[in-house]
């Protein structure tokens, strides 16, 4: 190739260079997610399609975990406070939650992330199986599902769980027999599990 040919090919490598170039550093400037970028490659912006969440789980009120029941079948029940961001053009949807390890069960009630400065949510999300033993605590970390399918994972989360007094299910004096909600057999004190928010044996909450 002689100089001029270089010339040839070059000026416009440069011209473009140059124009992709104001495109990303404008893009960057006002944060637009590079769509004019998108648009020259033909590629269809799809906002919100990979949006990236941010999700940092409040230590004040303390992550919580519970044994409730759907019907006869015990599930762990976990309540966390989170401040949920996001910066894509269109609001996010959490449809469904669950722990690492776990798979969702339950009534999830789906909620909107609008975008950078929402106010925590209070996220209340059940899970099977009971991985938690007696009052111990529990650390996993919270997968968030959002409209499109995308797994938003937290960082691990420690989850406490408050012992239930007997009284608060109905066992008041020793020797009265209350039912297992799970399999309706009698219930001493000794196999009442310890933080159950329904009467059930220690061995029935699994
Ligand atoms: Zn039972």
């Amino acid at each position: 190739m002689t100089g001029k040919e270089w010339l040839a090919v070059a000026g416009p490598a440069v011209a473009i260079a140059g124009w992709f170039g104001a495109t990303i550093v404008r893009s960057w400037l006002e944060g637009t997610p590079l769509n004019g970028l998108r648009r020259f490659f033909g590629m269809r912006s799809k906002p919100g399609k990979d949006a990236k969440l941010s999700v940092i789980v409040l230590t004040a009120p303390e992550p919580k975990w519970h044994v409730g029941a759907m019907g006869k079948e015990p599930m762990l029940c976990l309540t966390i406070l989170a401040n949920l961001a996001h910066k894509s053009d269109i609001p996010l949807r959490i449809v469904q939650a669950y722990l690492r390890g776990t798979k969702p069960v339950g009534v999830f009630m789906p909620f909107i992330v609008a975008g950078p400065y929402d106010e925590p949510s209070i996220i209340h999300f059940s899970v099977r199986p009971i991985i938690v033993e007696g009052l111990a605590k529990l650390t996993r970390k919270v997968v968030l599902v959002d409209q499109f399918g995308n797994e938003h994972v937290t960082k691990p989360v420690t989850f406490s769980t408050v012992h239930v007094e007997p009284w608060r299910r109905g066992l008041t004096e020793e020797g009265q027999t209350i039912k297992c909600h799970i399999c309706d057999k009698p219930i001493s004190m000794m196999d009442l599990h310890e933080s159950a928010a329904i009467p059930a044996h220690k061995s029935c909450v699994r």
